[in-house]
């Protein structure tokens, strides 16, 4: 039997939460956060079989939350997931000014993992070679993906983990369709372009605001983002933005969104590559799930969403 496929064991839910009482709401409320962060990652990595019995899992720490949270759940998991598997953390100290080095490895030396810190000025290259006020982040991200693949083969690694959430999926998502005319976004597990390196995502499924109450949480030694100088990509913050401002004023709809992406449909989309359009032709069969062509598809009204108040004009 492959364990790695086996959810239940993946998901099973931590003991359970303390007694009811009062002055152990927020105790309460953390424990539950724990088990969602748990149960969705646990989900995440058995429906895309992204870990397997005898992984060396690279987990990529940039300081951030993300990957601080990543790296704190997948010790919980490896602690009773059904498979054996290694952890070993990695940080690319890019050389950026003012970088606190003693950082991560202070934290990772106080959770026991194996880590290997990677020193490349990256950073001064950036520099060097783009033009002041032009935007560093592809360049460096490049420079750094290659660095990263270079040390997971010497440390043997089969797997890298990065750190990315639902919603830099859904973020991704947008911007491909808005700036990149395509319907692309950050897939959970992918194999790297040279074929050699498979780069998987277990927090998939966490949306972002449960990194920022669990980071919060932990009191985790979160490094700032903006050391390079570099000023953050400021579309990826508008449509940041614009995903908050839809969770909080239609309920539901991030999420739907991101179901969507698990429910992709090639017939009702026009990419002639996904689907034999050229070739298609009546079969004389009825389908009850084919063709709605001529059907207006059902969605709810908006007033029968919930926190939505419809106000008649005229
Ligand atoms: S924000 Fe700075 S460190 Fe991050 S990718 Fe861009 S240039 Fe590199």
């Amino acid at each position: 039997m492959n364990h790695s496929l086996d959810t239940a064991a993946w998901t099973a839910e931590l003991p359970a939460a303390p007694s009811a009482d009062k002055a152990l709401k927020i105790e309460r409320e953390t424990h539950k956060l724990e088990k969602r962060l748990c149960r969705e990652t646990g989900k995440a990595i058995v429906q895309y079989n992204m870990i397997e019995e005898g992984d060396k899992v690279m987990v990529c720490m940039s300081g951030g939350k993300d990957s601080f949270t990543l790296l704190d759940i997948l010790l919980k998991l490896k602690a009773r997931a059904p498979i054996h598997f290694d952890l070993v953390a990695v940080n690319l100290d890019q050389k950026q000014p003012g970088f606190p080095e003693h950082v991560l490895p202070d934290y990772l030396r106080s959770t026991g993992v194996p880590f290997h810190i990677e020193n490349e000025d990256t950073y001064s290259i950036v520099k060097r070679v783009i033009p002041e006020g032009k935007t560093t982040c592809s360049l460096c991200s490049r420079l750094r993906r290659g660095i990263l693949y270079r040390v997971a083969d010497e440390l043997g690694a089969t797997k890298i983990a990065l750190g990315h959430h639902r919603d830099d999926i859904l973020q991704t998502l947008l911007l491909n369709m808005f700036f990149g005319g395509k319907l692309k976004s950050m897939p959970p597990k992918l194999v790297s372009d040279d074929g050699k390196h498979v780069v998987i995502r277990p927090l998939a499924f966490v949306a972002e605001k449960d990194t920022t109450r669990w980071a919060a949480h932990r009191n985790f030694p979160i490094i700032p983002c903006n050391l390079c100088g570099s000023q953050e990509n400021l579309q990826r913050k508008q449509v940041g933005e614009m995903l908050r401002d839809w969770e909080k004023r239609f309920p539901g709809r991030v999420e739907n969104m991101f179901n969507a992406l698990q429910h992709v449909v090639p017939s009702h989309l026009l990419d002639g590559q996904l689907f034999d359009f050229a070739n298609a032709k009546a079969t004389g069969v009825a389908d009850d799930n084919g063709d709605k062509a001529f059907d207006t598809e059902e969605f709810p009204t908006p007033s029968s969403l919930p926190g939505v108040q419809v106000v008649q004009i005229g």
